[in-house]
């Protein structure tokens, strides 16, 4: 399988590739860009989250913790005298950290069910339920944000399946088959599980009409011209060179 630096580098690349196609078909705005780039690498990295002791679990857990302290900060700083505040912020911190994150790892195996195309669209739906409901944003960007983190995440699937095929010996490692796949066949009972879980969400989710709206508006023949804030950029570039010209020649 390929190591934390490689898919961190190639969920890079693929989102702001696809980053710049969308804005070149006029499906997102260039000011768009950074927070979906954003969202594809992380969405590349989620997969391994069920691999014990990996970086993305740590790091999802270690951010998991921190957004329990702040909840417990909110919901009982008015309550509790500074003492007993600070215990249940540090027992908070620790039950996440530590208690929760054992329990996960002693629940899932690597390469299980959140190793699946069925844990992307369970991701997507779940980014576009949160940007919706949790975080305000309107319908067409809540989905694109489910989007890019499905891309991410395929992405993913797919180099560590590409890491399987062994090219020098032009053999299949033990591996293959097991990055890229529907769902987990040997553990079923997750699949229902999750399959359930993204039915729900799909159905929670927001109607998907304003994405559908504008992605039959886009203009996919232009996908392959110049990136376009680019050149835009340099036309703004020359105006004000040309502008400055103008001034120099002045008394
Ligand atoms: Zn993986």
């Amino acid at each position: 399988m390929a190591n934390f630096n490689t898919h961190l580098s190639i969920a890079l690349a693929a989102s702001v590739g696809s980053a710049l196609v969308a804005v070149n078909v006029h499906l997102i705005t260039s000011a768009d860009m950074p927070w979906l780039i954003f969202l594809g690498t992380f969405g590349g990295l989620l997969p391994d989250i069920d691999a014990s002791n990996s970086r993305p679990v740590k790091l999802l857990f270690f951010v998991l913790s921190l957004m329990g302290v702040a909840t417990a900060l909110h919901l009982f700083k008015n309550n509790y005298a500074p003492y007993p505040l600070l215990m249940i912020i540090v027992g908070t911190y620790l039950f996440i950290r530590y208690a929760l994150f054992a329990f996960f790892n002693r629940l899932t195996v690597h390469r299980g069910v959140f190793h699946s195309l069925l844990a992307a669209l369970f991701f997507a739906l779940l980014m576009t339920c949160i940007s919706y409901y949790f975080l305000d944003w309107d319908i067409l960007h809540a989905w694109l944000n489910g989007i890019f983190i499905a891309l991410g995440f395929i992405v993913h699937l797919l180099l560590d399946e590409l890491y399987s095929v062994d090219l020098s010996n032009s053999r299949m490692k033990k591996s293959f088959g097991t990055a890229f796949k529907l769902c987990s066949y040997r553990n079923m009972t997750a699949s229902a599980l999750m399959a359930v879980c993204t039915i729900i969400l799909y159905w929670m989710a927001p109607t998907p009409l304003p994405l559908v709206n504008v992605w039959k508006s886009t203009q996919w023949n232009s996908y392959l011209t110049n990136v376009r804030f680019l050149r835009q950029l340099k036309t703004n570039n020359n105006m004000v060179n040309s502008h400055q010209g103008l001034t120099d020649v002045e008394p």
